[in-house]
């Protein structure tokens, strides 16, 4: 067991401060990380204040970070991916069951026995897991991922939660060249999942509540935008829609974009505001379209969605911040000013 620097809230109400955390010594399957990027995910803020109090309450002193790029310190005897020096990259999960059916699909997200990479009980430690902002982490080498070599850091740390959230889904309901996809909140998931539909192929529209958004929604690989306050202009859209993707973080309208979807359309949430969203049963049932929810997505989709990045030179636009600047970063992040990632550089851990 060794001492690391870290950065925790110790309630839901006050700010994150500068602490030292317990971590395990690498286990013979263990990869030991010395981080250096960390992004900051809604689920964070989410998570530190306690918003899923009902699902997932939240377990003090909290350290959160689940978009961890780093370089590998040390290796367990059993380790055969990784050496020291080497790149690699830890998101959500760090352990599963491996024995269960969706284990054994490779949908290690759905495991039953997943632990989570922040605020989940902690196996070989005790008390809870500690996520990434901190300079170390210590992985089994089934959770750690490979790096391509041609990115840059620091927009790679988002692709470990917002990249894989929206890759999984989009490759789940056959986003595809000539598909008409709706992508609803532009912050870190949704200019994600404009960049993948984009790469996929897709006509891709984005439905924003920032006029400010605009010119970057068509920079990033939007084909159209729509201010989503203007409900006449939402409405050129009715019916006409494959695919929506709703990573929006508060609560809103859904209503408003199911009926957007053509026949047997889909749209999926992957936005988890703290408060139910109402849903019109006649918005689904004219149409026969669905509703459904996404996780993040399994270990080996998270490395084709990595080599996928590697291939098209994907990364997050990230504003990089020292630790130092978080709890402006959370404040900044309920404004929806945030363009379109931010990213600690855990150096500043240092001064
Ligand atoms: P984010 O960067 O804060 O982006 C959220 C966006 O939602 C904002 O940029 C804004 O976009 C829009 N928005 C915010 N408040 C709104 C409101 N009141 N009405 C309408 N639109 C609003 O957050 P994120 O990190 O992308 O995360 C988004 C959500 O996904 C969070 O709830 C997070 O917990 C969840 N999440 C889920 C998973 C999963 O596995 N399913 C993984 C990661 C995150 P515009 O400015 O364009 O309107
Ligand atoms: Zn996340």
């Amino acid at each position: 067991m060794y001492n690391a620097e870290a950065y925790a809230a110790s309630s839901a109400t006050s700010p994150l401060t500068s602490t030292k955390i317990k971590r395990r010594d690498p286990t013979e399957r263990d990869v030991q990380i010395e981080i250096l990027f960390c992004g900051i995910c809604h689920s964070d803020l989410h998570q530190v204040r306690n918003e899923w109090s009902d699902v997932m309450p939240t377990i003090y002193p909290c350290v959160p970070g689940h978009e961890i790029v780093g370089r590998v310190t040390k290796v367990g005897s059993a380790v055969q991916k990784f050496k020291p020096g080497d790149l690699a990259a830890v998101g959500c999960m760090v352990d599963s069951d491996r024995t269960c059916p969706e284990c054994r699909a490779g949908l290690e997200q759905f495991c039953p026995n997943l632990t989570l990479t922040y605020n989940f009980p902690d196996k070989h430690l005790g008390g809870v897991t500690y996520g990434g902002y901190s300079g170390s982490i210590v992985v089994d080498e089934h959770f750690v991922l490979r790096v391509p070599s041609n990115l840059s850091l620091a927009g790679t740390a988002p692709l470990l939660c917002a990249g894989i959230t929206t890759y999984s889904p989009m490759r789940h309901w056959g986003v595809t060249n000539g598909k008409k996809v709706g992508v609803v909140g532009l912050g870190g998931l949704g200019h994600m999942a404009v960049k993948f539909a984009h790469a996929l192929g897709a006509h891709v529209v984005v439905f924003t509540t920032s006029a400010s958004k605009k010119d970057d929604a068509l920079r990033l690989g939007a084909d159209e935008v729509v201010l989503s306050r203007n409900s006449g202009e939402v409405q050129k859209h009715a019916g006409s829609f494959d695919f929506i993707l709703d990573a929006v973080s508060a609560d809103h309208d859904i209503n408003a974009y199911i009926q957007l979807l053509r026949r047997d359309g889909n749209i999926t949430l992957v936005g988890a505001p703290e408060k139910p969203l109402a849903v019109a049963a006649f918005a689904l049932l004219f149409g026969r379209r669905s509703l459904s929810g996404s996780p993040i997505g399994g270990i080996a989709e998270t490395q084709e969605m990595l080599d996928f990045c590697g291939a098209h030179n994907i990364t997050a636009d990230v504003e990089v911040i020292p630790i130092q600047k978080v709890n402006e970063a959370y404040d900044r992040l309920l404004k929806a000013d945030v363009k379109y990632r931010f990213s600690i550089d855990m150096a500043s851990l240092k001064s």
